[in-house]
């Protein structure tokens, strides 16, 4: 049954990848049993979303090994999904959208929450864009119906994809567009304002930053904030944190991640920043 469910996902151009499932008990079929973090929720496979894949011989295989994996969908391609996981989620994003909301898919998660499908937007995952309300994006995946939660409910269609899916609506994309929620006081060894500025400008452009751009976004910001570590204006770590989180909103993956921030920091702090007026030579 989630083979077939998966052959028709792909079938529509939806990368799918298997994921495990949570036996009875809600024990995860991964090694870990009921340590496990996220039970049925996380990939079998070694690279995740990346392996997902809309060739059915390789679907086919992957089910013919576990037959019971939960179907996980890539988000990003062919749809972006709302994630609404609380009464409190739900509420808001009804308020947002004035209750109109798009007559597109929607699933009824295994925890009770709702998953509303939508065209792509291009812009990454985004976790609390309200309270109770997440949004899957590039990079991201959901899983799909008729997958098992570890509550031991399936995940079942409210209403199932027809021809064309919605787009967001613009309160909506304005809110995903929107600057990144902040994050608590930031540390600076130098609070001097410029760099100050420099920081949270250079996260806020890295967490917007469309696919196609993320890494280049990413390295340009690395490397103008590395000219004000050089100049001690900023502190290494918390660039190096700062941008990481930017670029996980936005969708990059850790390796992806790790490598750029290396290479462009390392080459700002190489070119510090000269408050008296441009770049040391
Ligand atoms: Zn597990």
């Amino acid at each position: 049954m989630s083979l077939t469910a998966a052959l028709a996902y792909a079938r529509h151009g939806i990368p799918v990848l298997p994921v495990h499932t949570p036996a009875r008990g809600g024990v995860c079929s991964c090694g870990k049993g009921s340590r496990c973090d996220h039970p049925g929720k996380h990939p079998l496979l070694r690279h995740g979303l990346h392996d997902a894949s809309t060739d059915p011989e390789q679907i086919t295989l992957w089910w013919t090994r576990w037959p019971r994996a939960n179907v996980g969908l890539r988000t990003g391609v062919v749809m972006d999904v709302a994630d609404v996981d609380s009464a409190e989620g739900w509420h808001g994003f009804r308020h947002l959208l004035r209750d109109e909301i798009p007559a597109g898919p929607q699933v009824r998660t295994g925890r009770g929450g709702r998953h509303l499908w939508f065209r792509p937007t291009g812009f990454g995952n985004r976790v609390g864009l309200l309270p109770g309300l997440d949004w899957r994006g590039a990079g991201g995946y959901v899983l799909a119906p008729p997958s098992r939660h570890a509550s031991g409910v399936d995940y079942s269609w409210i209403r199932r994809p027809g021809p064309g899916l919605p787009a967001g609506p613009a309160a909506l994309l304005a809110l995903i567009e929107g600057p990144a929620p902040p994050r608590g006081r930031r540390v600076v060894a130098h609070p001097d304002r410029y760099a100050e500025v420099a920081l949270e400008s250079e996260t806020d452009r890295v967490a917007r930053a469309p696919v196609g751009a993320r890494n280049d976004t990413l390295n340009r910001a690395a490397f103008a904030l590395g000219r004000f570590v050089g100049a001690g204006l900023l502190d290494a770590p918390t660039v190096r944190r700062e941008l990481t989180w930017a670029a996980r909103c936005a969708g990059l993956g850790p390796t992806e991640i790790r490598g750029t921030l290396r290479s462009g920091l390392t080459a700002g702090i190489r070119q510090p920043f000269d408050n008296r007026g441009g770049a040391a030579a």
